[in-house]
């Protein structure tokens, strides 16, 4: 086996979601984006109550995928595009933005039991940014043994296994259970790679990585070595470096100050471009950015 560069692991920070506090691994001061994918959240598990239930109204996107994948738990997806699909663990749920949607993700009313997910966005290439919005739900997705690992595919293929998911770039989402023991994975070589462990303690190369960190892995490796010695779960996602600069601010991936004030005031005005969504609850306001005119903070 060839040598390889040492992972190199990195703190999340801690953000709060409308009331839950996350684990937000990307991006990060120095690292933007791993292939195409430019935010991950892993939120909980936080048992409810006397944890609070998700309510997160509806609120815009541009210019991005957002995939849901829970780990435990349910929660409802309602769109601007008329989409309502309820989300338990094993299912993935890919809302495509594009030139614009709105979303909402709320418990069910009297909803117990215990949350732990993570939210994840996929930043879409200049081919397809511009374009109509859209939703998948995918309520079965294929699942691979390696070892004493299971894989489960959610974006992009592994081991001749193919998501059916949508993807507009060369990328990778894995879900990989570990039991106790040893697991070799098979990597493209062309692709940037981050773990993100969920649960428990999983050494990568002989590394320990462990929830609330990202490792990084550069393009160039053809497999890679997960061991665990008690049971563990982490997220694999990779791609080909992403080619372009990216401007992320709020909900919005996008290119350029004037696209994302553009984006601000067409969700303040209620325009029709993010489609009307179905919800009990209200708009989240879109907050004033640093360099606008408006900023009345400073
Ligand atoms: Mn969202």
């Amino acid at each position: 086996m060839a040598a390889h560069v040492a992972p190199e692991v990195s703190p999340s920070r801690l953000a709060d979601v409308e009331g839950f506090t996350v684990r937000r691994a990307l991006p990060q001061r120095t690292r933007r984006t791993v292939g195409a994918w430019c935010f991950v959240d892993h939120l909980g598990p936080v048992v409810t109550p006397p944890g609070p239930a998700m309510a997160i109204g509806p609120h815009p996107h541009i210019g991005l995928h957002t995939v849901t994948w829970l780990f435990d738990g349910e929660v409802e997806h309602r769109d601007g595009l008329g989409s309502e699909q309820l989300i338990r663990p094993g299912q993935l749920n890919l809302m495509t933005a594009g030139r614009g949607i709105a979303h909402a993700e709320e418990a069910r009313p009297g909803w117990q039991g215990t949350a732990h997910g993570a939210q994840i966005w996929v930043a879409q290439p200049e081919a397809t940014r511009h374009a109509e919005p859209a939703f998948e739900h995918h309520a079965e997705l294929p699942t691979v043994g390696a070892g004493p690992a299971v894989v489960t595919v959610l974006v992009g293929a592994f081991a001749d296994v193919t998501s059916p998911a949508r993807r507009d770039t060369p990328l990778v989402g894995l879900d990989v259970v570990l039991r106790p023991g040893r697991a070799e994975l098979a990597l493209d070589e062309v692709f940037e790679h981050a773990i993100v462990v969920v649960e428990g303690e999983v050494t990568v190369d002989g590394t320990a990585v462990v929830p609330g960190e990202l490792a990084y892995l550069a393009p160039g490796r053809s497999e890679l070595l997960l061991a665990a010695e008690a049971d563990a779960r982490l997220l694999l996602l990779g791609g080909a470096p992403f080619g372009e600069e990216v401007l992320m601010w709020w909900n919005f991936v996008a290119r350029t100050r004037d696209e994302v004030d553009a984006a601000i005031d067409d969700w303040q005005e209620e325009h029709a471009r993010f489609g009307q969504v179905a919800s009990r609850l209200g708009r989240i306001p879109a907050p004033r950015p640093h360099w606008s005119a408006h900023d009345r903070s400073g």
